[in-house]
Protein backbone atom coordinates (compact mmCIF):
# COMPACT_ATOMS: atom_id res chain seq x y z
CA UNK A 1 0.00 0.00 0.00
CA UNK A 2 1.24 3.58 -0.70
CA UNK A 3 2.54 5.59 2.01
CA UNK A 4 -0.32 7.75 1.60
CA UNK A 5 -2.66 5.50 1.55
CA UNK A 6 -1.29 3.59 4.49
CA UNK A 7 -1.36 6.95 6.91
CA UNK A 8 -5.51 7.84 5.82
CA UNK A 9 -6.14 4.31 7.30
CA UNK A 10 -3.94 4.82 10.10
CA UNK A 11 -5.67 8.20 10.98
CA UNK A 12 -9.02 7.56 10.05
CA UNK A 13 -8.56 5.01 12.78
CA UNK A 14 -6.39 6.69 14.99
CA UNK A 15 -8.49 9.82 15.31
CA UNK A 16 -11.87 10.02 17.49
CA UNK A 17 -15.18 9.71 15.60
CA UNK A 18 -16.05 13.14 16.36
CA UNK A 19 -12.70 14.44 15.13
CA UNK A 20 -12.66 15.38 11.06
CA UNK A 21 -9.20 15.00 9.94
CA UNK A 22 -8.52 18.05 6.79
CA UNK A 23 -5.53 16.72 4.55
CA UNK A 24 -3.68 19.42 3.44
CA UNK A 25 -2.79 19.29 0.18
CA UNK A 26 -0.89 22.06 -0.66
CA UNK A 27 2.44 22.04 -2.50
CA UNK A 28 1.34 18.27 -3.43
CA UNK A 29 0.25 17.34 -7.30
CA UNK A 30 -3.59 16.13 -7.87
CA UNK A 31 -2.70 12.87 -7.86
CA UNK A 32 -1.84 12.89 -4.26
CA UNK A 33 -5.07 14.02 -3.80
CA UNK A 34 -6.68 11.12 -5.70
CA UNK A 35 -4.39 8.75 -3.95
CA UNK A 36 -6.07 9.75 -0.58
CA UNK A 37 -9.57 9.82 -2.00
CA UNK A 38 -8.62 6.67 -3.23
CA UNK A 39 -7.98 5.94 0.53
CA UNK A 40 -11.27 7.45 1.38
CA UNK A 41 -10.76 10.95 2.42
CA UNK A 42 -13.10 13.22 2.01
CA UNK A 43 -11.53 16.29 3.06
CA UNK A 44 -8.76 18.15 2.11
CA UNK A 45 -7.14 21.84 3.15
CA UNK A 46 -5.45 24.23 0.61
CA UNK A 47 -4.28 27.65 1.02
CA UNK A 48 -3.23 29.11 -1.82
CA UNK A 49 -6.24 30.91 -4.35
CA UNK A 50 -4.39 29.69 -7.98
CA UNK A 51 -3.36 26.02 -6.49
CA UNK A 52 -6.85 25.39 -5.20
CA UNK A 53 -8.72 25.67 -8.24
CA UNK A 54 -5.68 24.48 -10.33
CA UNK A 55 -6.24 21.25 -8.68
CA UNK A 56 -10.14 21.65 -8.59
CA UNK A 57 -9.83 21.27 -12.75
CA UNK A 58 -7.18 18.79 -12.41
CA UNK A 59 -9.26 16.23 -10.60
CA UNK A 60 -12.31 16.89 -12.88
CA UNK A 61 -10.49 15.86 -15.74
CA UNK A 62 -8.97 13.05 -13.90
CA UNK A 63 -12.71 11.36 -13.08
CA UNK A 64 -13.97 12.97 -16.63
CA UNK A 65 -10.94 10.63 -18.28
CA UNK A 66 -11.44 7.37 -15.95
CA UNK A 67 -14.88 7.58 -16.78
CA UNK A 68 -16.72 8.19 -13.44
CA UNK A 69 -17.05 12.10 -14.20
CA UNK A 70 -18.79 12.30 -10.63
CA UNK A 71 -15.86 11.19 -8.39
CA UNK A 72 -14.04 14.18 -6.55
CA UNK A 73 -17.03 16.00 -6.48
CA UNK A 74 -17.90 14.86 -3.22
CA UNK A 75 -14.59 16.20 -1.68
CA UNK A 76 -14.70 18.82 1.01
CA UNK A 77 -12.35 22.15 0.35
CA UNK A 78 -11.31 23.76 3.42
CA UNK A 79 -9.43 26.92 2.55
CA UNK A 80 -6.13 27.05 5.39
CA UNK A 81 -4.21 30.25 3.80
CA UNK A 82 -4.14 33.79 3.67
CA UNK A 83 -6.83 35.03 1.31
CA UNK A 84 -6.74 38.30 -0.67
CA UNK A 85 -9.94 39.94 -0.94
CA UNK A 86 -8.95 39.75 -4.95
CA UNK A 87 -9.15 36.53 -5.11
CA UNK A 88 -12.30 35.68 -3.65
CA UNK A 89 -13.79 34.22 -6.88
CA UNK A 90 -10.93 31.64 -7.23
CA UNK A 91 -12.33 30.37 -3.62
CA UNK A 92 -15.29 31.22 -2.30
CA UNK A 93 -17.09 29.34 -5.18
CA UNK A 94 -15.93 25.45 -4.52
CA UNK A 95 -15.15 25.79 -0.59
CA UNK A 96 -17.41 24.47 2.23
CA UNK A 97 -15.27 26.24 4.77
CA UNK A 98 -12.76 28.91 5.24
CA UNK A 99 -10.55 28.50 8.15
CA UNK A 100 -8.14 31.56 8.12
CA UNK A 101 -10.04 34.65 8.53
CA UNK A 102 -7.53 36.59 9.76
CA UNK A 103 -9.01 40.25 9.11
CA UNK A 104 -12.33 42.19 9.61
CA UNK A 105 -11.87 43.53 5.66
CA UNK A 106 -11.72 40.20 4.64
CA UNK A 107 -14.81 39.25 6.40
CA UNK A 108 -16.52 41.97 5.24
CA UNK A 109 -15.82 40.96 1.68
CA UNK A 110 -16.78 36.93 2.02
CA UNK A 111 -20.08 38.45 2.92
CA UNK A 112 -20.62 40.93 0.13
CA UNK A 113 -18.96 37.90 -2.35
CA UNK A 114 -21.73 36.12 -0.80
CA UNK A 115 -24.28 38.81 -1.15
CA UNK A 116 -23.72 39.13 -5.29
CA UNK A 117 -23.77 35.30 -5.59
CA UNK A 118 -26.18 34.36 -3.21
CA UNK A 119 -23.69 31.80 -0.75
CA UNK A 120 -23.09 31.58 2.66
CA UNK A 121 -19.98 30.73 3.43
CA UNK A 122 -18.87 29.16 6.67
CA UNK A 123 -15.52 30.34 8.38
CA UNK A 124 -13.67 30.60 11.19
CA UNK A 125 -11.88 33.74 12.94
CA UNK A 126 -8.11 32.77 13.24
CA UNK A 127 -7.04 33.41 16.62
CA UNK A 128 -2.52 34.15 16.88
CA UNK A 129 -2.01 31.91 19.41
CA UNK A 130 1.36 31.15 18.75
CA UNK A 131 4.25 33.76 20.12
CA UNK A 132 5.93 34.16 16.26
CA UNK A 133 5.24 37.39 15.14
CA UNK A 134 4.61 36.11 11.61
CA UNK A 135 1.66 34.07 12.44
CA UNK A 136 -1.14 35.96 11.15
CA UNK A 137 -4.69 35.99 12.90
CA UNK A 138 -6.65 37.76 15.20
CA UNK A 139 -5.79 39.04 19.37
CA UNK A 140 -8.47 37.84 21.95
CA UNK A 141 -10.16 41.43 21.43
CA UNK A 142 -10.64 41.71 18.01
CA UNK A 143 -12.18 38.22 18.19
CA UNK A 144 -14.97 39.41 20.92
CA UNK A 145 -15.24 42.33 19.02
CA UNK A 146 -16.62 40.72 16.30
CA UNK A 147 -18.98 38.05 17.70
CA UNK A 148 -20.46 40.93 19.90
CA UNK A 149 -21.23 42.52 16.81
CA UNK A 150 -23.92 42.59 14.26
CA UNK A 151 -22.76 39.76 12.37
CA UNK A 152 -22.93 39.34 8.62
CA UNK A 153 -26.41 37.81 6.22
CA UNK A 154 -23.66 36.06 4.72
CA UNK A 155 -21.00 34.81 6.49
CA UNK A 156 -21.50 32.06 9.36
CA UNK A 157 -19.07 32.25 12.05
CA UNK A 158 -18.23 28.56 12.75
CA UNK A 159 -15.93 29.03 15.57
CA UNK A 160 -12.02 29.11 15.76
CA UNK A 161 -8.98 27.89 14.00
CA UNK A 162 -5.27 28.54 15.10
CA UNK A 163 -1.63 27.31 14.93
CA UNK A 164 0.66 26.69 17.90
CA UNK A 165 4.26 28.22 18.35
CA UNK A 166 6.35 25.71 15.99
CA UNK A 167 8.39 24.65 18.76
CA UNK A 168 9.18 20.96 19.83
CA UNK A 169 8.42 22.47 23.65
CA UNK A 170 5.18 20.33 24.31
CA UNK A 171 4.02 22.84 27.36
CA UNK A 172 4.44 25.85 25.04
CA UNK A 173 2.51 24.24 22.74
CA UNK A 174 -0.32 23.39 25.63
CA UNK A 175 -0.33 26.75 26.35
CA UNK A 176 -1.31 27.91 22.97
CA UNK A 177 -3.91 25.65 22.44
CA UNK A 178 -5.50 26.51 25.70
CA UNK A 179 -5.87 29.90 24.78
CA UNK A 180 -7.83 28.84 21.77
CA UNK A 181 -9.91 26.33 23.96
CA UNK A 182 -10.28 29.17 26.60
CA UNK A 183 -11.66 32.12 24.22
CA UNK A 184 -13.99 29.27 22.46
CA UNK A 185 -15.60 28.28 25.97
CA UNK A 186 -15.66 32.10 26.73
CA UNK A 187 -17.58 32.90 23.66
CA UNK A 188 -19.92 29.94 24.04
CA UNK A 189 -20.08 31.22 27.48
CA UNK A 190 -21.66 34.79 26.06
CA UNK A 191 -23.60 33.25 23.58
CA UNK A 192 -25.73 31.39 25.68
CA UNK A 193 -25.78 33.98 28.13
CA UNK A 194 -27.21 35.68 24.66
CA UNK A 195 -24.74 37.95 24.60
CA UNK A 196 -23.23 36.92 21.44
CA UNK A 197 -25.85 36.99 18.54
CA UNK A 198 -23.08 36.16 16.04
CA UNK A 199 -21.93 32.86 17.61
CA UNK A 200 -25.14 30.72 16.50
CA UNK A 201 -25.97 27.19 18.15
CA UNK A 202 -23.77 26.06 14.83
CA UNK A 203 -20.88 28.05 16.38
CA UNK A 204 -19.01 24.73 17.17
CA UNK A 205 -15.28 24.25 15.66
CA UNK A 206 -11.80 24.35 17.35
CA UNK A 207 -9.43 23.59 14.30
CA UNK A 208 -6.36 23.40 15.64
CA UNK A 209 -2.87 20.53 15.54
CA UNK A 210 -0.75 19.77 12.37
CA UNK A 211 1.76 17.05 11.72
CA UNK A 212 3.69 17.80 14.79
CA UNK A 213 1.03 18.23 17.56
CA UNK A 214 -1.82 17.15 16.43
CA UNK A 215 -1.82 14.04 19.22
CA UNK A 216 -1.86 17.29 21.67
CA UNK A 217 -4.75 18.88 19.83
CA UNK A 218 -7.01 15.51 19.72
CA UNK A 219 -6.20 15.32 23.51
CA UNK A 220 -7.11 18.89 24.24
CA UNK A 221 -10.47 19.28 22.75
CA UNK A 222 -9.66 19.68 18.64
CA UNK A 223 -12.76 19.03 16.48
CA UNK A 224 -10.53 19.37 13.41
CA UNK A 225 -7.16 18.14 12.43
CA UNK A 226 -5.12 19.69 9.66
CA UNK A 227 -2.55 17.48 8.73
CA UNK A 228 -0.30 17.48 6.06
CA UNK A 229 3.26 15.89 6.19
CA UNK A 230 1.94 13.37 7.75
CA UNK A 231 0.11 11.95 5.40
CA UNK A 232 1.69 13.47 1.82
CA UNK A 233 5.53 13.27 3.08
CA UNK A 234 7.47 17.23 2.75
CA UNK A 235 6.26 19.82 0.63
CA UNK A 236 8.91 20.47 -2.22
C1 LIG B 1 0.36 23.78 5.95
C2 LIG B 1 -0.66 23.93 7.00
C3 LIG B 1 -1.06 22.84 7.77
C4 LIG B 1 -0.43 21.46 7.68
O1 LIG B 1 0.83 21.46 8.25
P1 LIG B 1 1.69 20.10 8.42
O2 LIG B 1 2.71 20.45 9.40
O3 LIG B 1 2.25 19.80 7.05
O4 LIG B 1 0.77 19.04 8.89
C5 LIG B 1 -2.07 23.03 8.71
N1 LIG B 1 -2.66 24.23 8.87
C6 LIG B 1 -2.31 25.30 8.14
C7 LIG B 1 -2.99 26.58 8.39
C8 LIG B 1 -1.29 25.18 7.19
O5 LIG B 1 -0.94 26.28 6.49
Amino acid sequence: MSHIADTIHRLHEELPENVKLVAVSKFHPAEAVAEAYAAGQRVFGESRPQELSAKIVALREMAASSGAPEMYSDIEWHFIGHLQTNKLKLVLPYVAMVESVDSLRLLSAVDGWGAANGKVTDVLLEYHIASEETKQGFSREEILDIVSGPGFRNVRIRGLMGMATFTDDEEVIRADFARLMSLYDEIVRLRDAGLCPVAGPDFDVRSFGMTHDYRIAVAMGADVVRIGTLIFGERV
